[in-house]
């Protein structure tokens, strides 16, 4: 079988050759001025071999991935108790639908939705408050980078999602009038923007991921980020939830669990073998990285890393 260093370079080589990229997201500018062209791949095997190609070197808003980093932190501090809040199944909704909380008095299907990742924001500004958050949020990513200092918010892309973020507010109203969001709307949302305006590329995306390809820790130190249990949970919710109403197909194509964000990139994880963080910023129609999806499905194609094939 192929190697990984001759598969990778020619996936993005691939890639870079393809006209038809979909749409960049738009609804803030620092999002939509994003150069389209911008292709980059990330892999981090199990034995901490290191493979990257293309942009993967360029940073990125990493959005809705960082939906992943923000539960992690939230069971390891609430735990199983977090499960009376968010549900766990899957949505079939777009990212931002407020539809299913009005019959499902406040409860969202899950976190990786935008009505769940707010409830997972609550809990955690319950147990750290609106600043320690964020200070937890980067205690925990930033040990997983070798270059920690380069992981940080980008604090204007934050304030835009802010100015423009009526529905995300909206949701968290709505989740209030249920007593579901306990902290003042504003206050959580604010760190929720935080959280989705976290910046790093795509070599570090697959190094922060590398947590849930070792069952919860941290391959470079050996330290536990959380329970293997936990990190069971979070890669099944990936594998269901991790593409919004697109989840069904993305596991069908690449068969791995993943995670997308509106910047373009998605995180996916083959268990015991490797973390892998693509980014390309033109997403499809429902808002996941339309290259970066192909791109995975080649690489599966290439390396048999699909968990559902039989041998
Ligand atoms: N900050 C975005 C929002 O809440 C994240 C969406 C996404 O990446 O899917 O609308």
């Amino acid at each position: 079988m192929a190697m990984l260093q001759d598969i990778l370079p020619r996936i993005v080589e691939d890639m870079q050759g393809i006209a038809e990229r979909g749409q960049v997201a738009n609804y803030i500018p620092p999002l939509a001025c994003v150069d389209p062209s911008k292709f980059g791949m990330a892999v981090v095997e199990a034995d901490g071999t290191f493979h990257r190609f293309g942009d993967a070197d360029e940073p990125f808003s990493i959005q809705s991935v960082s939906k992943v980093f923000g539960l992690t932190l939230a069971l390891d501090a609430v735990g199983d108790s977090l499960w009376q809040r968010v549900r766990q199944e899957p949505s079939g909704s777009a990212f931002n639908s407020i539809i299913q909380l009005e019959s499902e008095h406040g409860i969202p299907r899950n976190p990786f939705i935008n009505a769940g990742a707010i409830v997972v924001s609550d809990i955690l500004v319950s147990c750290f408050g609106r600043v320690g958050a964020e200070n937890a949020l980067l205690n925990l990513l930033r040990p997983l980078a070798r270059d920690p200092a380069s992981v940080v918010i980008d604090r204007v892309m934050a304030q835009q999602e802010a100015q423009t973020g009526f529905r995300n507010l909206a949701l968290g109203n709505y989740m209030r009038n249920f007593d579901n969001i306990l902290n003042p709307v504003e206050q959580t949302l604010d760190f929720y923007f935080h959280q989705c305006a976290l910046t790093m590329s795509c070599g570090q995306l697959a190094e922060m991921g590398a947590y849930l390809m070792t069952g919860g820790i941290n391959p470079r130190t050996g330290e536990r980020v959380m329970s293997t249990r936990q990190a069971q949970t979070v890669l099944a919710l990936m594998m269901m939830c991790g593409h919004y109403d697109g989840s069904g197909a993305f596991a069908i194509r690449v068969g791995l669990p993943g995670k997308s964000g509106v910047g373009g990139g998605i995180l996916a994880i083959t268990p015991g073998v490797a973390s892998v963080a693509v980014w390309s910023p033109g997403l499809n129609a429902q808002g996941n990285s339309l290259l970066g999806t192909l791109a995975l499905e080649r690489l599966v194609q290439a390396t048999g890393w699909n968990v559902f094939r039989a041998s």
